[in-house]
């Protein structure tokens, strides 16, 4: 039996986060983690000397990004060049992502042209908030005439946010990643594990107790409040205060009587989003400028991550695909599919591959901002006190890891106003703490 202030079951960036913010707000925290490493999702493979993260990752310069950089962590990388192409009709187009890509195009009209000027420029004041509750369809379709300019605009948007339902996705936070896109990203040098490790260093290093190898199989309340988290091993932290950082599924399984609190809600509402991703490491690029290619009239995305970060010990090039997937997907099919890109983008790649890696049906987000949505998740389990959750699922607007580290914040803020424990020192975190 172990006791803690705070007791986090999810060892993926949204429980690191929180185990370095409460940590840092002086409680007892106890993270824990099934896997035999943390990070979840964000951990990096290695294989003959090639990082592979689980699928193409990039950082964005939003809510993570402000984190990790209050935390001081060292964010090695580069943010890679835009020039891209568009898959149309199966052939490669310049696809415009700027004024000179856009002059230089095939694929659009002059008067979409001008169309698609303007929106560049409206887009760095739009105030997307005022679409949270519109479709993207919606929006498309009510906002840009030109149909090219509507392809384009529904390609950039499926790639910063992963969605494919324009129906369904609630435009305003897709078009606010777009936005945040339009900034830039950073690829990781050694791929995202290197900060997950560096999260991890850090928490021990605050004192929280990270136990990975350890399942948790219910999480203990009596008369309306937590009191602890069981694992599979027997281990049992008492805790008056838990954040459940792991799949909303699992938050599920995790709460007895789950169906009589607002996680009920939650898991019915939620549309998980899934992508097939194939990872290649070529020694050599058959085709040196075509790096970076957007599917227009296919669901699918190819990034050379090597271009702007270091990925492998001999130099190969590591490029990334994805198939962004709906409700129907199909294992072979997807691969075939992302293997004809590649022979379409890097014809003869075959030849130069040094290591790949094929994950069929990966979850990329549990949830995410749809106009079904009745209610946003979190932090608190209302029912519950002392019970909350975090996790990129667990979104109130954010998307992505954004999601997963803003929604632990929101978590250990809350249990510091409820613990009436006095503020967090600004100056000791960094900028991003005020937003606590
Ligand atoms: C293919 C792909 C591409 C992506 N690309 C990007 C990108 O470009 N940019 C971006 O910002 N984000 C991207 N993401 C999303 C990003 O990886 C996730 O948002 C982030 O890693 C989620 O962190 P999390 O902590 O919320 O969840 P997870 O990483 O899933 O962590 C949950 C943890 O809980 C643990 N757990 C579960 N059940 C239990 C239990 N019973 N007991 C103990 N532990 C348990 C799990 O093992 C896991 O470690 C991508 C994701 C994928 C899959």
């Amino acid at each position: 039996m172990k006791k803690a202030d705070v007791a986090i079951v999810g060892g993926g960036i949204a429980g690191l986060t929180a185990a370095v913010y409460a940590a840092k707000a002086g409680k007892q925290t106890v993270l824990i983690e099934k896997q035999v490493r943390m990070g979840g999702r964000a951990i990096t493979n290695q294989k003959n000397g090639v990082y592979f993260n689980m699928g193409g990752h990039a950082l964005y310069f939003g809510d993570a990004w402000e984190t990790f950089r209050g935390f001081g962590l060292s964010l090695q990388g580069n943010k890679p060049s835009i020039d891209a192409y568009g898959i149309w009709k199966g052939t490669l187009k310049t696809l415009p992502t700027n004024v000179r890509s856009l002059l230089a195009t095939p694929l659009v009209s002059w008067k979409g042209k001008m169309e698609f000027a303007a929106w560049l420029t409206k887009l760095g004041k739009l105030d997307t908030r005022l679409y949270d509750r519109v479709s993207l369809r919606e929006w498309i379709e009510g906002q840009i005439k030109d149909p090219m300019v509507r392809h384009i605009f529904y390609s950039l948007l499926r790639t910063a946010s992963y969605v494919v339902a324009p129906d369904l996705q609630a435009a305003g936070p897709a078009l606010g990643q777009l936005k945040n896109a339009l900034k830039g990203v950073l690829y990781l040098d050694r791929g995202w594990g290197e900060t997950v490790e560096e999260l991890r260093q850090l928490a021990s290093r605050l004192g929280v107790a990270c136990l990975t190898d350890n399942k948790a199989v219910s999480i203990g309340h009596d008369q309306g409040k937590v009191n602890h988290v069981l694992c599979d091993n027997g281990l049992k932290i008492i805790a008056g205060s838990i954040i459940v950082a792991a799949p909303l599924e699992e938050a599920y399984r995790l709460v007895p009587r789950a169906e009589s609190t607002a996680l009920h809600t939650w898991k019915e509402q939620a549309i998980p989003v899934t992508a097939a991703c194939l990872d290649v490491a070529l020694r050599r690029l058959p085709k040196p400028k075509q790096q970076f290619v957007y599917g227009i009239d296919q669901t699918v995305f190819l990034s050379n991550q090597s271009r702007a970060a270091y990925l492998s010990e001999d130099g190969s090039q590591v490029i990334s695909l994805l198939k962004y997937q709906g409700e129907e997907t199909n294992a072979r099919q997807d691969l075939l599919e992302l293997e004809q890109t590649l022979d379409l983008v890097q014809p003869g790649w075959r030849n130069e591959l040094a290591a790949k890696q094929y994950l069929p049906k990966i979850t990329v987000f549990h949830d995410f901002m749809h106009i079904k949505r009745k209610e946003n998740p979190g932090p608190a389990v209302p029912e519950i006190e002392g019970l909350y959750v975090a996790g990129d699922w667990a979104s109130h607007g954010e998307l992505l890891v954004d999601a997963a580290t803003a929604s632990a914040k929101r978590a250990v803020r809350h249990i510091l106003a409820r613990t009436e424990t006095e503020g967090i020192p600004e100056d000791e975190y960094g900028g991003a703490v005020s937003n606590l």
